[in-house]
């Protein structure tokens, strides 16, 4: 099975290691260069993006994160980890970096004050077996993307689901429902790519 890493500078990591796992992969956490040279894939989990940018700079992991996206490394984003695989932000803070892999643009905490977290269910492109359920807390959504971004799945009118290639992102963390779909449909995107 494929080695599976959980980016755990900041963020849900458990629940992620345990959806991997449950999706017959190997899953294991990621916090230094050295471990990130030893897995297949990468898992970028919700937590809070300005946080998670500033440990990556701190724990020297921008630059070889930066380079394992542009190599092709498979890469699935969280709300948190949506915004950091946006090439661009709207309303990110000033010095927050981003690694980017995804042509979109991201707005953060973007639902607003009174939909600050809230469940939907979600028709997602590619998976089967009826819509997934949503969870969505304070989540960014996908303004708009390039020409090579497929848009798997969409709220209210707002673009939630992503994918370019190798890089799949969600505004929603399907890692808190124990639905482990969206994780196998990773999962087979890391096969695929073996
Ligand atoms: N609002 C958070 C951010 O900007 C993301 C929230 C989440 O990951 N649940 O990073």
């Amino acid at each position: 099975p494929p080695v599976i890493g959980v980016l755990a500078l900041q963020g849900d990591v458990r629940e992620h290691l345990i959806a991997l796992a449950a999706a017959d992969a190997v899953a294991r956490p990621v916090r230094r260069p050295e471990e990130l040279a030893e897995v297949d894939a990468l898992v970028i989990p919700g937590g809070e993006s300005t946080t998670m940018s500033k440990l990556a700079v701190l724990f020297g992991m921008l630059e070889p994160l930066r380079e394992r996206v542009r190599g092709g490394m498979p890469v699935y984003g969280t709300c948190a980890g949506m915004i950091m695989l946006a090439d661009k932000l709207l309303d990110g803070r000033e010095d927050q970096e981003t690694l980017g892999g995804i042509d979109m643009i991201v707005r953060r905490n973007a639902f607003g004050r009174q939909n600050e977290s809230f469940e939907a269910s979600i028709d997602f492109a590619g998976i089967d077996g009826g819509p997934v359920e949503g969870v969505f807390i304070r989540a960014p959504w996908v303004e708009s993307v390039g020409a090579e971004v497929r848009v798997l799945a969409t709220y209210d009118g707002h673009t939630v689901a992503v994918r370019q290639g190798n890089v799949l992102a969600t505004s929603f963390h399907p890692e808190l429902t124990g639905d482990d779909r969206v994780h196998a449909y990773f999962v087979d995107m890391v096969r695929a790519g073996r």
